[in-house]
């Protein structure tokens, strides 16, 4: 019932692209779960910021203390942003992926891990690069009630084990459907074990506050959240990433180094996040987080669900009625999703209709697998697993592809996108 916001302006909306039909329309950027155009406001915050830009935590110049106290109260409106409390972290990485592997790293030796074989690649695949580390792969539940149950018993079955980590997406950048985050996480912490929320496509669309998922950790990237500046989030309980190795070792890292009287070097790292933030950190890219995560709260999350849920009923409906089209989905046609769907039309290669959406009406969308290989298969029916090449146009056109078409949107988009969007598919 809250009431609806206006879409928040974004950059991108003067690109005009060429229409193979002659003439050029507004680009109609319906692929924001890839990548999100800037918000304005995080722009505007960068631009202002620009000429002020200096190194963080290496000067005694004014710039650089400027940008020092930006780097740092950046960390701290994150932390409100998340609903951090007192034992967390935020950890400044590149991105999502940059953020998971970072916690793979740091995962105490002999630590089990749980996934879903519906996660994203990020989340599915940085666990297998320890060597110590038993990863147990979760099949695709049916409903959420199932991957609730599912957890458990894998959990169950695994027991004892003196750590656990289930890592699971908030909501997934294939089907834009939730998960359910706080039971997954009150079954993980039943069973001893912790939890790291994937949320690259949940934080751009709804609230994520750690307290209340009650989850550990929670990762995400800038570019997603309006913020295209290259730098990304792991936030979330400090005590396994201040016994960890650092994620990478040089300055920044360390907080002094001396040579030893046998001649090798002692370290004594940071325990704080600069333990996992050696380098000259990308204090622009951190800056347009905060900033987006700033803007996002002001303009009142309620206000841009209520809206996004708009736009997803209208994609909904409006593809409910072309009979070709199925939307792929794992709890159901009905289940709660952010904007981010994902279907296939009979008779259509997807990554024939991804083209002709963008050369005859001036629509973005995704066509391919998704970096999630085997949800993609297991939504198409496929009856093999066999590896394909991400994205792959696979098959002539015309014909059916093993692969399938996304569209999303969110607090940037414009009704006229969704609704040009729609009429084009019919
Ligand atoms: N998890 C999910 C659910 C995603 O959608 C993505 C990006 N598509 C990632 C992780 C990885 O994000 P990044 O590419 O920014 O590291």
């Amino acid at each position: 019932d809250a009431a609806v916001c206006a879409p928040l302006p974004v950059l991108g909306r003067d690109v005009l692209v060429p229409l193979v039909t002659g003439g050029e329309v507004e680009y109609a950027a319906l692929d924001i779960a890839a990548s999100a155009p800037a918000l304005q406001r995080v722009w505007d915050d960068v631009a202002a910021y620009a000429p002020y830009y200096g190194s963080v935590h290496r000067g005694a110049g004014y710039l650089s203390q400027l940008s020092t106290d930006l780097f740092e109260s950046s960390r701290a409106e994150v932390a409100r942003f998340l609903g951090c409390g007192e034992g967390d972290q935020v950890v400044f990485t590149r991105s999502t992926t940059d953020s998971l592997n970072l916690l793979a790293a740091a995962l105490p030796a002999d630590t089990r891990v749980f996934v879903f074989e519906t996660e994203h690649h990020a989340s599915l695949l940085p666990w297998e690069q320890r060597a110590d580390v038993e990863v147990t792969y979760l099949d695709a539940p049916r409903t959420p009630g199932q991957a609730v149950e599912t957890l458990e018993r894998a959990l169950a079955e695994r027991e004892p084990y003196a750590n656990a980590l289930v890592c699971v997406t908030g909501a997934s950048n294939v089907t834009g459907e939730l998960w359910p985050v706080r039971e997954l996480a009150a079954a993980a912490h039943a069973h001893g074990a912790r939890i790291v929320l994937d949320a690259a496509q949940l934080a751009p669309h709804h609230p994520v506050d750690i307290a209340e998922l009650d989850v550990d950790w929670v990762a995400f990237s800038g570019h997603k959240l309006y913020a295209p500046f290259g730098a990304g989030v792991l936030a979330g309980r400090a005590d396994w990433l201040q016994a960890a190795e650092p994620y990478l070792a040089g300055g920044g890292a360390s907080r002094t180094v001396a040579r030893r009287a046998d001649g090798g070097v002692d370290v004594d790292w940071h325990t704080t996040a600069a333990r996992h933030e050696a380098g000259s950190p990308n204090v622009i890219g951190v800056y347009a987080i905060a900033a987006a995560c700033k803007a996002l709260t002001e303009a009142g999350f309620e206000g841009l669900v209520a809206r996004e849920q708009q736009l997803v009923e209208r994609v909904r409906a409006g593809l409910a009625e072309v009979p070709e089209v199925t939307v792929l989905s794992l709890f159901g046609d009905d289940a709660p999703r952010v904007g981010v769907l994902s279907f296939v039309v009979e008779g259509w290669n997807s990554s024939h209709f991804a083209a002709a959406l963008s050369a005859e009406y001036g629509i973005g969308v995704r066509d391919g697998l998704f970096c999630a290989h085997p949800l993609v298969r297991t939504l198409l029916g496929a009856e093999s697993q066999a590896p394909g090449e991400c994205g792959a146009p696979e098959g002539a056109p015309g014909e059916q592809s093993l692969n399938a078409i996304r569209v999303s949107f969110g607090a940037g988009t414009p009704d006229e996108h969704v609704e040009r969007f729609v009429a084009a598919v019919k």
